[in-house]
């Protein structure tokens, strides 16, 4: 090579070496997010998610002690500026109006929410009561509905539009035994991010969902009644319960609230900006399997 085309590609490479070197704008800085049922489990795994990503999080839950905890981590690990919590039950219409008003007003709109407080408690369907079935309906189907209305109210004025992410379950695509209440109320959220995908495509909003298979660890719902209903269904006892789980999965690992935070943050972030209406199975490959 000529002495100064030679040049040229070494400082070019230097220059380069440079570029790499130079800390990177982080994904989500300057967005909001808020998070239902933050204060633990799969909730507060994402809001840590999306806040190592510089995103702004508010997290919400009916549970005023956990949720006291959840913000006085998370403030200690990313800033106080970068956290809020406020309570709310997703059930109560004019509590959650106020929330998003308040979420807003803190942090000047929101870009993403994460749907995701809920209970898991069925029973045979024979032995379903009418209030158990309402339990399912209301928290999860209605309080979706909800929260995602007033975000998509929100989001619909901004010029750089929202992302929504529910988390549903895989028993909202597979049926589960002594479960009915509880996969129909999460049939119903998939279909709804469908509907709400639809109709927010014209305004930039893309709302996609992420279907857990059970959380081996930290989560209530997998230390809670959840976990006997399950082992009384399937005929075991409660600790053989977890072994069933990986061995039914085409992957045989188990499936941990981080590995649910990764899949909401790819439709939270720009990497997904092409998809809306889709759902991510995080489950190690249950659900395609088609067994219960
Ligand atoms: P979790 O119980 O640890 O977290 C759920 C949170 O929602 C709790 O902090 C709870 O206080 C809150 N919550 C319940 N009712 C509420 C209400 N009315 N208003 C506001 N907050 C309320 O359980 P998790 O596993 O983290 O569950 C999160 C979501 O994931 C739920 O929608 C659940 O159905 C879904 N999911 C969980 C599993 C699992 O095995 N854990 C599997 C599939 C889907």
């Amino acid at each position: 090579l000529p002495e100064q085309e030679a040049f040229d590609i070494e400082y070019w490479l230097l220059e380069e070496a440079k570029l790499q070197r130079m800390p990177k704008p982080k994904a989500l800085a300057g967005r909001v997010a808020l998070i239902t049922g933050g204060a633990g489990g799969i909730g507060l795994a994402t809001a840590r998610r999306l806040a190592s990503e510089g995103a702004c999080v508010v997290i919400c839950d009916i549970d005023e002690a956990a949720l006291a905890e959840a913000d006085a981590g998370l403030a200690k690990a990313f800033g106080r500026d970068a956290v809020a919590s406020l309570p709310v039950d997703v059930t109560r219409e004019e509590t959650v109006i106020r929330l998003f008003k308040e979420a807003a007003v803190a942090f000047g709109g929101l870009d993403i929410l994460v749907s995701n407080a809920g209970i898991a408690s069925s029973a045979p369907v024979e032995d379903t009561s009418l209030a158990l079935w309402q339990r399912n309906m209301d928290i999860l189907s209605t309080g979706y509905f909800l929260v995602s209305r007033e975000a998509f109210r929100l989001m619909k004025h901004q010029a750089r539009g929202g992302a929504m992410v529910f988390i549903a379950s895989k028993n909202a695509i597979v049926a589960s035994p002594g479960a009915a209440a509880y996969c129909t109320a999460k049939a119903s959220e998939v279909h709804l991010a469908r509907c709400l995908a639809l109709e927010g495509a014209p305004l930039g909003i893309r709302v996609n969902v992420v279907n857990p298979d059970a959380v081996l660890r930290g989560s209530k719902i997998w230390t809670g009644e959840w976990r006997s209903q399950r082992a009384e269904a399937y005929k075991v006892g409660e600790n053989d319960l977890e072994e069933i789980y990986r061995q039914r999965s085409m992957l045989k690992l188990g499936v941990y609230p981080e590995d649910i935070a990764e899949g909401v943050y790819f439709f939270a972030s720009d990497l997904s900006s092409k998809s809306t209406g889709n759902i991510l199975n995080v489950d190690a490959g249950h659900a395609p399997s088609f067994t219960r």
